[in-house]
């Protein structure tokens, strides 16, 4: 069952927190907005229940865009990108104690100590993927499948692999009960890419490495984009959105501060 507003607020505050984490600062005009977002519901709330949860987690991920966009050069998501964000019940992603913060902008544990990531931080690497309809794109860290899901909705094809077995066994049920066509998963280690689907228009890694793969960067077309959290194990991670150049070389920009469960070996 979807959780009462009280509780959507608890977790909101708690959101907050969680965004201090990436040194955010919210403006309460921003938080009213929220509000007239939530108490303006809509027709299309009677076929879908969660449509203004998720209409008011827009307007949050809209506002956190604005917030950082100075860091990310992204102050404005696109109408696309957040377009897919609105047709994904996260709601469907998350484990069942977690079901009331569903909508809540923050990472979620999933099981076997992981977590599916924090809305914004999903929309914002989606966005700094700037993928095209034709695309082909590789995710390593399926986790719940909500981001590939995300992505599923924007390009032609996803490629997602998972290295626990059972995580990456329950995204794959979820994603085909869920009839999305055009998501490929597979079990194994992503440090290694897929060298039977590359090459890829883009890359997106939801584990942080100390460095980048070599078989990431190898994989990826000239032109194509991986955006992929980069730090060690107690340090600061920061995203690093990484360019192909027609002649092979990489550009590497640092974008946000952020925390993502390491990028682990197969043994
Ligand atoms: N994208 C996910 C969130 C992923 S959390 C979502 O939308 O829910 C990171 C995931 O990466 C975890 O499930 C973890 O098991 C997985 N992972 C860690 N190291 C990996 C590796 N080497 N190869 C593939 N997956 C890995």
């Amino acid at each position: 069952m979807i959780a009462p507003a009280r509780g959507v607020t608890r977790a909101r505050r708690r959101t907050r927190l969680n965004i201090m984490t990436i040194k955010m600062t919210r403006r309460p005009v921003l938080r009213m907005l929220g509000l007239v977002a939530a108490l303006a519901g809509g027709g299309a709330q009677a076929q879908d229940p969660f449509a203004r949860e998720r209409s008011v987690l827009l307007q949050e991920i809209a506002a956190m865009a604005r917030d950082t966009g100075a860091e990310t050069g992204r102050p404005v998501f696109s109408a696309r990108v957040m377009a897919a964000m609105a047709k994904v019940p996260r709601h469907r992603f998350v484990t069942a104690p977690y079901g009331a913060l569903a909508y809540a902008n923050r990472p979620l544990p999933i099981g076997h100590g992981q977590t599916i990531s924090q809305p914004y931080i999903v929309a914002l690497m989606t966005e700094l993927l700037d993928t095209k309809p034709a695309d082909a794109v590789l995710e390593i860290g399926t986790g719940s499948g909500y981001q590939a899901a995300v992505l599923a909705g924007l390009v032609d094809r996803v490629y997602s692999i998972e290295i626990i077995a059972p995580v990456g066994n329950n995204a794959a049920a979820l994603l085909q009960q869920l009839a999305y066509k055009n998501i490929e998963t597979r079990i194994g280690d992503g440090y290694n890419g897929w060298p039977e689907r590359a090459p890829f228009d883009a890359i997106i890694v939801t584990a942080a490495a100390p460095q980048v793969p070599p078989a990431l960067v190898a994989q990826l077309k000239p032109g194509g984009r991986m955006v992929i959290p980069v730090g060690g194990d107690g340090e600061v991670q920061f995203l690093h959105v990484m360019v192909k150049q027609a002649d092979g070389s990489i550009s590497t920009q640092r974008s946000l501060p952020v925390r993502f469960v390491p990028l682990t070996r197969s043994k």
